[in-house]
């Protein structure tokens, strides 16, 4: 099996080499004990992936590959992003794990008014497993993972989606029933439920109300069943 390593553009040296290094390379050398002129797929979290194969290993955490060709990805096409709330830690792991599996182009945790303190300090770990789960699922372009922050705050860059959706338990009608865009966010609330004053935010940006079901969800459930049957819906799964 050829294992995937991230390396970001900027340690690309030229179209022919690129270095794997820190972390990455540690994994490689020191755990699964990579040798010269192993080969190996490389992305570089903007939707690029090579194969090549190792040239030099520099310890105690460097190494370049030499490029042979370009190799195939798993990204979807639509850029669904996500806004939600931040559920327990070992739910968020989760969460971020599977919604980048499912192919999520963005995330935007919300503090929203019903939201427990959260811990800001996580995003680092969030991205860890963000990277980690690109490499397992094929992908080579790692989604953003944003530092909490408002709705107001939020909303602000989805000014120029085509689509904008929340998930509501009231009056909402299945997400299928719309005519689903390819660039669109999904909002979905802390376990409190939105307040008055976001939902009319919400209304104001005009996002279109709709419903997982009869059964209530956890956050993160809600989450990657919206993002799921979306990405089905388009075809993008
Ligand atoms: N007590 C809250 C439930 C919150 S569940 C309330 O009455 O609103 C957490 C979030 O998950 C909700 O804000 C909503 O965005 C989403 N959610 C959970 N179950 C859902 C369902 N069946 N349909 C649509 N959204 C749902």
């Amino acid at each position: 099996m050829i294992r995937t390593f991230y390396t970001p553009p900027e340690n690309f040296i030229d179209d022919e080499r690129v270095v794997i290094k820190g972390e990455e390379a540690h994994h490689a050398l020191r755990v699964l004990r990579l040798r010269v002129r192993d080969i190996v797929r490389i992305v570089d979290g903007m939707g690029n992936a090579f194969i090549g194969k190792i040239a030099r290993i520099t310890p105690p955490d460097s190494l370049t590959v030499d490029i042979q060709e370009r190799a195939d990805s798993t990204d979807p096409k639509a850029e669904i992003a996500l806004m939600v709330a931040v559920p327990r830690p070992q739910r968020m792991d989760f969460l971020i794990e599977k919604a980048v599996e499912i192919g999520v182009h963005s995330i935007f945790p919300i503090i929203y008014e019903r939201s427990p303190r959260i811990l800001e300090g996580k995003v680092t770990r969030w991205r860890r497993i963000a990277i980690s789960a690109m490499k397992q699922c094929g992908r080579a372009r790692l989604p953003e993972i944003h530092k909490p922050m408002q709705l107001h705050a939020a909303i602000e860059h989805f000014a120029d989606y085509d689509g904008r959706y929340m998930a509501d338990l009231l009056d909402g009608k299945p997400l299928l029933g719309y005519n689903l865009r390819r660039k669109a966010v999904i909002a979905v609330g802390p376990e409190g439920g939105f307040t008055d004053t976001e939902i009319e935010m919400l209304d104001n940006w005009k996002f279109h109300r709709f419903i997982l079901g009869r059964r209530i969800l956890r956050v993160e459930t809600a989450a990657i069943v919206a993002l799921t049957i979306f990405l089905n819906g388009l075809g993008e799964l």
